[in-house]
């Protein structure tokens, strides 16, 4: 076979070797042109690599069969991509262990270590009787927000995830499980807001079309109330997806008191940033308020939260709090919020009742970290 006009053995090797896992946290244009620099060649025989790494988390330039092709007309080809992205596995995990929530059946949890050896964890939650799937995925190993209703905060910030080990996350449920996830939320360990700059790559990565194509309205970034990030979130072209914030109390004393971010940007701050994000039209805000017994399910409290919501255009998540062990915090009772639901929907506020799936194996929302390990691991 004559040789590809586009390649050069020239080119061959001129990269410096990545890790493979770093692959995952590449959109296809610095794909292509990482493999360019490698190997040369036209993008078309890049997309079928990119394809491999998205598809099957895999990294193997040998087993395709353009690849192949090519080296023919240009002896050396796949030995200098397998060797241009070496040492650590595709994707970027290298265990994981994944439970089998007994009472919803398939909520699954994944811990992913990564290539430092610390451990971060996602959940794989069905939707609509298992129709499809939404994945919740860390941005951060622990957490430096403190939220007192979370297990993940008594960790601390132990490190910023990077955009490949965010996405990471996604290629090993789908390798592990055979499942794409539909639907992604940024809700598992840390703070979006707090790494906002690999949370942006990822959210690149996750919605290219020559990839895993993530439809951006399916994508759902949850945040504390950073408040200096959210004129980051224009910048970064993140107002594309949809915005959730933690909110859990109305009045400022009970919430600095439940989630110390509160202390510096209060609520009146909050209130007066989200009300000046350019939403894309028809787009709600998300707001989650985790319902705890006798501490912020009063009558009094689903009115100060609807006072503080007037004017926003948001749906309020409720959700009875997912108990952590050492935690006094007991889930707010049935009938209190059955009364505060009502109470929103009298006021004319959208309200979901979300269903707790995977606290059984302490996957639920609030309860990611490594304090407790699962039950049955294989
Ligand atoms: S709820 Fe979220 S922001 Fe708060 S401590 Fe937990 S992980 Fe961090």
């Amino acid at each position: 076979m004559a040789a590809n006009p586009l390649t050069s053995s020239a080119v061959l090797k001129r990269q410096p070797p990545a890790r493979r896992s770093d692959l995952a946290g590449l959109g296809f244009p610095a794909f292509s042109a990482w493999c360019a620099g490698v190997a040369g060649h036209h993008p078309r025989f890049h997309r079928a690599a990119y394809r491999q790494v998205m598809g099957e988390g895999r990294w193997a330039p040998g087993e395709l069969a353009l690849w192949r092709e090519a080296e023919e007309g240009s002896p050396g080809t796949i030995a200098a991509l397998t060797d241009a992205a070496t040492s650590a596995q595709m994707p970027c995990v290298t265990g994981m262990r994944e439970v089998i929530d007994p009472q919803h059946g398939r909520t699954t949890k994944i811990l992913s270590r990564l290539d430092d050896g610390r451990e971060v964890e996602s959940v794989l939650i069905p939707m609509r009787g298992g129709a499809h799937h939404t994945i919740c995925v860390s941005s951060q190993v622990g957490c430096r927000m403190g939220c007192t209703f979370c297990q993940t905060a008594r960790m601390g910030l132990v490190r910023q995830l990077g955009a490949h080990e965010i996405v990471g996350q996604v290629l090993a449920a789908a390798v592990h499980t055979g499942i794409t996830p539909r639907n992604l939320v940024f809700m598992g360990m840390g703070e979006p807001l707090d790494n906002l700059d690999a949370v942006a790559a990822a959210v690149e990565v996750l919605t290219d079309t020559n990839g895993l194509r993530l439809a951006a309205r399916h994508i759902t970034i949850s945040t504390v109330g950073r408040v200096d990030q959210f004129p980051r979130l224009a910048e970064l072209g993140l107002l594309r997806v949809n915005l959730a914030v933690s909110l859990s109390a109305a009045e400022d004393v009970l919430r600095s008191s439940l989630m110390p971010v509160n202390r510096t940007w209060n609520l009146s701050t909050l209130r007066a940033a989200l009300g000046g994000l350019a939403l894309p039209r028809g787009r709600h805000l998300l707001i989650s308020y985790v319902l705890i017994d006798g501490v912020n399910d009063s009558p009094a409290a689903a009115e100060a939260l609807v006072r503080w919501l007037s004017g926003l255009p948001a749906l309020v998540n409720l959700i009875p709090l997912n108990p952590i062990p050492g935690n006094a915090q007991r889930p707010a009772q049935p009938p209190a919020v059955a009364q505060f639901r009502q109470q929103l929907l009298a006021a004319g506020v959208p309200v979901r009742l979300r269903q707790t799936k995977g606290d059984g194996v302490m996957a639920a929302c609030g309860q990611l970290g490594t304090a407790r390990r699962p039950a049955r691991l294989r």
